[in-house]
């Protein structure tokens, strides 16, 4: 594993469970796809592995959820336990044992909100745990080697020995161990063998603290949906969205476009329509590399480089204020 006991005080790593599939158990050892996620204790996902030298563990339950189903609820709790880890002197880092179908909300959320610089590991697997060969336990240990690295900081993903940033990532595939990829960016580096290669530096650390994250006990998340344009599309959903009313009323709109920012010309109508009603508008291209250009005359506002999902964060953020 990665040496991180040069100055000789004990550090500790904590580990934060919230689910997935690399908590998952099947009927079979042969089945991949047909087991139940969020089955297996973070505390059991940590059994045999062995920390890094000068470093404890130190393993907490958060959530226990199938990743698909992970909520702005969990999101607040998680928010608030990596604030308090991470304020703790001898804590070196925090990482977070997820299922890989929201892990890049998840990274990009904590991204945005934590406020500390120590770095923050997700992790995960495609495989469950009672897999003949399961890919979580070393995906584990890479993340905990990471953690405890001096210098290292901001949000980080680790999967199939890939060190990726918690902006850039993006679930790329449905069935490979390696399923994820960090578009034009690259990975952040790679680790091998316990020893870290870097190939960029580090993501930044120290985002904005939401206050209302930390001191709220419930929340009022602002309803944000996300519509997608297509070949044939329509104003339909944009319209029964923007009408909808009732208690969670529509506060904002993410457009997931062709290419450079474009959209069917009737659902920019009804989005430009929406924009006039007071719902925040914003677009996201659906290519999953590249980022939108802005042009002269762009009447709705766009998201760079963020992918719908992540822009749908960074709007629902900036309603909370
Ligand atoms: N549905 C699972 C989850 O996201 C998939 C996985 O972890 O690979 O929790």
């Amino acid at each position: 594993m990665v040496n991180s006991s040069s100055s000789g005080l004990p550090r500790r790593v904590v580990v934060l469970g919230t689910g997935g599939t690399i908590a998952g158990r099947a009927a079979s050892s042969d089945d991949n796809i047909g087991y139940t996620a969020a089955q297996v204790s973070v505390g059991d996902l940590l059994g045999d592995i062995e920390a890094p030298a000068g470093v404890t563990l130190e393993a907490e339950q958060v959530a226990q959820v199938d990743s698909k189903d992970m909520s702005f609820a969990i999101w607040q709790q998680l928010a608030r336990r990596c604030a308090h880890w991470l304020a703790q002197p001898d804590v070196a880092g925090v990482v977070i044992t997820h299922g890989t179908d929201t892990i890049e909300e998840t990274a990009f959320f904590l991204h945005s909100v934590l406020a500390s610089s120590k770095p923050v590991v997700l992790t995960c697997a495609m495989r469950p745990a009672t897999a003949l060969s399961p890919d979580g336990p070393q995906n584990v240990r890479d993340a905990i080697g990471v953690a405890a690295t001096r210098g290292a900081s901001g949000v980080t993903v680790v999967c199939a020995g890939a060190i990726h940033s918690g902006v850039d990532i993006q679930k790329v595939h449905t069935y490979r161990l390696d399923a994820f990829a960090s578009g034009d960016a690259g990975p952040v580096g790679y680790v091998e063998e316990g020893e870290l290669r870097l190939v960029r530096p580090w993501p930044e650390g120290g985002g904005m603290s939401v206050g209302k994250l930390f001191e709220a006990a419930e929340l009022q998340w602002p309803r944000v949906e996300i519509v997608m344009s297509h070949a044939g599309a329509s104003g339909a959903v944009v319209e029964a969205l923007s009408q909808a009313g009732g208690p969670d009323p529509l506060r904002g709109l993410v457009l997931a476009t062709t290419g450079n920012g474009t959209l069917h010309h009737a659902l920019e109508a009804a989005a430009l329509k929406a924009q006039d009603a007071g719902i925040a508008v914003l677009r996201a291209t659906r290519c999953s590399n590249g980022r939108i250009l802005p042009k002269t005359g762009d009447l709705l506002r766009d998201a760079g480089e963020l992918t719908p999902v992540k822009a749908r964060i960074a709007l629902v953020l900036e309603l909370l204020g």
